[in-house]
């Protein structure tokens, strides 16, 4: 852990879940035991979100998954970041891989979405990630600095943004980076912050890794000096595996 401030550990549900699976989620969370020294935040499907709220213990943060570009009004289907905030949710994860390469935001709708977020006092999680191809050929640096670059073109304060890289190919494919392959390029991602941005910011922004994470893995992985957390799909619907993950902090 490099990054100052708690190792940090999102569960990112994506669009899974009924209101009994998540009221059997919620409740083994709240009976989980947590290292005190770690933030958790979990991000249910928006319309969960309520019922996660009102019976998930507070020492969970909630995220939403996405939030709209700008002011909420004429936006069939989009929840705004002002939302969020009204029903107590405080953060959002943004860039994630499906919405970029499945759904098509790019780069500069991502970064706004970001500026607008954290103007509206939501916290960000700021994702980035090479495809398969994009490794293959040489590229993850520049394709992960491409992205970090669109983020800080509209990003003024790095404060309440946590850098999630998740490598596409390893997302939901039980492929997961090595170790050695994560920490090179958080590494260099705390690198370009340091260059790009400053190294105040280098030094205190939490970098987390992203990708078919799990309770086995996920203490080799935490052991590399880059890594300040995770960013967990799959492992984060089940409580008691979820619950080792954010107990892996060293
Ligand atoms: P995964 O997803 O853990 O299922 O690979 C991670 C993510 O998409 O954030």
């Amino acid at each position: 852990m490099a990054g100052s401030g708690k190792f940090f550990v999102g569960g990112n549900w994506k669009c899974n879940g009924t209101k009994d699976s998540i009221s059997k989620l919620v409740s083994d969370l709240n009976s989980a035991k947590l290292e005190d020294d770690v933030d958790v935040v979990v991000a249910p499907p928006y319309i969960y979100i309520d019922q996660v709220k009102s019976s998930l213990t507070d020492r969970i943060e909630i995220s939403a998954q996405n939030s709209w570009v700008g002011k909420g009004g004429a936006f069939t289907g989009e929840i705004s970041a002002e939302q969020l905030i009204d029903i107590g949710c405080n953060w959002v994860i943004l860039g994630h891989s499906e919405r970029r390469h499945v759904i098509g935001e790019d780069d500069q709708f991502i970064g706004k979405k970001a500026a607008y977020a954290l103007d509206q006092n939501l916290k960000v999680i700021a994702c980035i990630g090479e495809k398969l191809d994009e490794r293959e050929a040489g590229k993850t640096f520049d394709v992960c600095f491409q992205q970090m670059k669109a983020f800080s073109d509209y990003v003024t304060s790095w404060t309440n943004v946590v850098v999630a890289y998740e490598p596409v190919w390893a997302i939901g494919t039980g492929k997961v980076a090595t170790p050695q392959q994560a920490q090179e390029v958080h590494a260099a991602v705390r690198g370009w912050l340091k260059e790009n941005i400053s190294p105040e910011v280098a030094s205190t922004t939490r970098i987390i890794y992203g990708g078919s994470v799990n309770g086995s893995n996920c203490l080799e992985l935490a052991k590399q000096e880059d890594i300040d957390g995770f960013l967990v799909g799959g492992a984060s619907l089940k409580g008691p595996e979820f619950a080792t993950i954010i107990n892996s902090a060293t």
